[in-house]
């Protein structure tokens, strides 16, 4: 018996370790595991839980219709697997590789498990284009700046190119091997939403499918929150719903820019397996300590969407309502809660933690290490985004703006809650005080 274990790369296509799986073995059993360690941290009414729990119901059926089953499990993997790897006759466990600290301890310890049992534990890159030391400086060191490591990401591309077109690219054909999906006779019965103790959201998730319009015109529109003109496909990306090399395959055909965001999610992904610290702590030591101010009622109107800095406020409705928030918008708002309020990055990374459909802790921690200017990469301190321009800017007509602020314009809608010149200057000196 050979088990292949779904964890963000809940697809039967295009699937490394699961293709490994199939072409290695006769007897494939799946394995999906609704993960308590993970979901005792959310909400009751987390839309992530929901859309797992969908997408888990879709990939039993399909392996049903291949006559073999997926066996949904609830509870701690650790424990989980102890149980299943003393049975007799398993050979292997197969996985895709997940960097995040927790998931490289559960992995590392489930490992251990199979060491134990003499059973083979074999994972492979499928999450990202490269992996840990596959773009490095040339002393071997991993990059801290994104930059040249774009220049040495597609250098790596290019190499292989001349080899073969598509090396990284490549898509795997699992389905050559479905066959050797175990048999199953009568599958197990599905876990039922409400067991695994949450309600049931209906926040719309974005479709795993995109015009190739959007990923044509990115480089044009992306900037701009009242157009349809980025991908939403953060949440398949986030739980493997769909393939990145796919992906990375059709942007180097239709779009550089594009093709450089799915980078700069190879990038921070890096980043964090380099770096675990970042995970709580500032990436760069003299940024710690800074002396954040906390004031609840700011804090209060920050997440709610009051501020009375327009671009600010849609961007929290936006996120509040729909579990997504536009890029450009995330960099404003970000920077409103670490500059402007003078608020721990820590607290807006938590918020945006728990609402994003699409969050995924390397670049959400990416994200807001570089809005408070600790991070790599980061646009330096004195460098403060003003909300008013940036809307100006971005939001010409104030369509996105009207979109989520009804009152805009009229007297419900609340007067700026700090001014700008002076949380600017504010914000400077603490930055500098603390830096020198
Ligand atoms: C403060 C802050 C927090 C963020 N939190 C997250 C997060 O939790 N999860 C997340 O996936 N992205 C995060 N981002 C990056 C980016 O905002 C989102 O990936 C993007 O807005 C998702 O929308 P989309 O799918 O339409 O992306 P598109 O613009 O269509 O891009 C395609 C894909 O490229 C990747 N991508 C794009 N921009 C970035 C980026 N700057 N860094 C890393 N990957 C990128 C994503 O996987 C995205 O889905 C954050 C950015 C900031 C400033």
């Amino acid at each position: 018996m050979t088990y292949f274990w779904f964890r963000r790369d809940l697809r039967l296509h295009d699937n490394a370790a699961l293709y490994y799986a199939l072409k290695n073995a006769k007897d494939v059993k799946c394995i999906f595991i609704f993960d308590q360690n993970i979901l005792e941290k959310l909400p009751s009414t987390d839309a992530r839980v929901t859309f797992l729990h969908d997408t888990i119901s879709s990939l039993k059926s399909e392996l049903i219709e291949q006559g073999s089953d997926l066996e949904v499990y609830h509870g701690r993997p650790e424990e989980i697997w102890n149980e299943i790897l003393k049975s007799d006759g398993v050979k292997a466990l197969y996985c895709n590789r997940d960097y995040e600290p927790y998931a490289l301890s559960r992995d590392k310890a489930v490992e251990e498990l199979c060491q134990t049992n003499n059973i083979d534990f074999k994972s492979y890159k499928d999450h990202v284009i490269f992996e840990k030391d596959e773009v490095t400086k040339d002393d071997g060191l991993p990059y801290t700046v994104f930059s040249p490591y774009k220049r040495k990401w597609l250098a790596r591309l290019e190499k292989r190119k001349e080899k073969d077109l598509s090396y990284y690219f490549k898509a795997y054909p699992n389905e050559k091997y479905f066959e050797n999906f175990s048999r199953v006779d009568e599958p197990s019965k599905m876990l039922d939403h409400d067991n695994l103790g949450f309600e049931r959201s209906d926040l719309r998730i974005p479709s795993d499918e995109v015009k190739q319009k959007i990923i044509r015109e990115y480089d044009k529109k992306r900037n701009f929150p009242a157009v349809e003109g980025t991908s939403r496909l953060g949440i398949h990306f986030r739980f493997g719903t769909i393939s990145i090399r796919d992906k990375a395959r059709k942007a180097q055909k239709l779009n550089d820019t594009f093709l450089s965001e799915l980078i700069w999610r190879d990038f921070y992904s890096q980043i964090l397996y380099h770096f675990p610290h970042v995970a709580d702590k500032e990436f760069r030591a003299k940024y710690e300590g800074i002396p954040w101010r906390f004031d609840e009622e700011e804090w209060t109107r920050w997440k709610e969407g009051r501020t009375g800095y327009p671009m600010v406020d849609a961007g929290m409705r936006e996120l509040n309502n729909t579990g997504y928030m536009h890029n450009r918008v995330r960099m404003v708002v970000a920077s409103f809660l670490t500059k402007h309020m003078l608020h721990d990055w820590r607290l807006g990374e938590a918020y945006f933690a728990e609402k994003l459909l699409d969050f995924d802790l390397a670049s959400n921690n990416g994200g807001w290490q570089w809005a408070s200017g600790s991070g790599t990469d980061a646009a330096p301190y004195f460098r403060i985004f003003n909300p008013t321009s940036q809307m100006t800017k971005f939001d010409p007509q104030r369509e996105y703006i009207k979109k989520w602020i009804p009152e805009f314009g009229t007297d419900q809608y609340p007067e700026p809650m700090l001014d700008h010149k002076e949380a600017r200057e504010r914000c400077l000196a603490t930055y500098k005080m603390h830096l020198n």
